[in-house]
């Protein structure tokens, strides 16, 4: 509820700060039990930083993260640790968290012992289950994380959130670093385990055309603000924001009959820490007009949970 996260810029020999990167700036949204919410944006639009922010790994600079009714910023050290295995992360890059030294299946039970969740003696056959939920084998477990390809890190990383039997798990650009192919296997993992465990997703990507297979409501970011955010039907059906009409037409359509115009925007996202004034988004927008460069859009209800901003819709 109005989040902010603001990472201070320092500078002078003082180090004083001389001013922030809102890479948050206000966004207010629900995520239901047992959903997928698909959170998409170019690199750099605060996608993970709102992941993250969520999951108190990093503290907030404003706002209110309820989870479950609970204001999970205002814990004491010790409500957050036993409220942590319920909320899981799995990041784009399993292998720059595996230490190379450690065997896997150490890694994957690490996290469950310092919890206190199991016996040391039931340890490993915990971890062997788990191994095989994610699609590894029993032999694995003795296996050293650079043994393994991009696909199955994946799975060693989705495996060391799945084994705290979390509620809420962030993925953070699971499938950016892996090959087309693989991606629909790690999709299809995260698919069913969500069926079996009852999971609910955050999916965070830059890529629309993975969180469509993946997820039932899509928010849309743009520079630390949400600028869309409606089902996915809906969305993808009938995008209101120019920003959601430009990522959309960059999806390749397998129907050669339909024809799509692709929307190329000019530029590169604006720095976060001297975004543009009124709409954000102006310096980019095909549509833009004077008013743009202004006035901050308000983010309006547009009926049945579709929400957008700009001054054109
Ligand atoms: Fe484009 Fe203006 Fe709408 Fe922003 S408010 S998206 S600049 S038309
Ligand atoms: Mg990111």
């Amino acid at each position: 509820d109005h989040l902010k996260k603001y990472f201070p810029i320092t500078g002078g020999v003082l180090q004083r700060t001389v001013g922030n990167v809102k890479a948050v700036d206000d966004i207010s949204f629900k995520i239901h039990r047992g959903e997928s919410f698909g959170l998409v944006g170019e690199s750099g639009c605060g996608k993970s930083t709102v992941g993250r922010t969520i999951l108190r790994l990093l503290e907030k600079t404003s706002g209110t993260v309820l989870y479950k009714g609970q204001d999970i910023h205002g814990l004491s050290r010790n409500s957050m640790r036993s409220l942590r295995p319920k909320m899981q992360i799995v990041f784009q890059d399993p292998y720059s968290s595996l230490n190379p030294r450690i065997k896997v299946g150490e890694a994957i039970g690490e996290a469950l012992l310092d919890h206190g969740l199991v016996d040391r003696k039931d340890l490993k056959d915990k971890v062997i289950e788990t191994l095989k939920i994610c699609g590894l084998a029993h032999y694995h477990y003795d296996r050293y994380p650079h043994e393994f390809s991009g696909g199955q890190r994946q799975r060693i990383g989705i495996a060391r959130a799945l084994i705290l039997n979390p509620e809420f798990v962030v993925a953070d650009e699971p499938v950016s670093a892996l090959d087309v192919s693989i991606q629909a296997q790690i999709i299809n993992l995260l698919s069913d385990l969500q069926q079996d465990k009852h999971l609910t997703y955050m999916f965070i990507s830059h890529d629309l055309s993975v969180v469509k297979h993946l997820c039932t409501r899509i928010g849309v970011m743009y520079l630390g603000s949400m600028v869309e955010m409606g089902s996915k039907d809906e969305l993808f059906r009938n995008p209101l924001h120019p920003y959601t009409k430009a990522l959309l037409s960059a999806i390749p359509i397998p129907d050669p009959t339909l024809k799509r115009e692709r929307i190329v925007l000019k530029g590169d996202i604006p720095s976060p820490a001297n975004p543009p004034s009124g709409c954000k988004f102006h310096t980019r927008c095909p549509v833009a007009t004077d008013l743009c460069k202004e006035q901050v859009p308000e983010y309006r209800d547009m009926g049945g949970n579709h929400f957008v901003a700009c001054h054109l819709v």
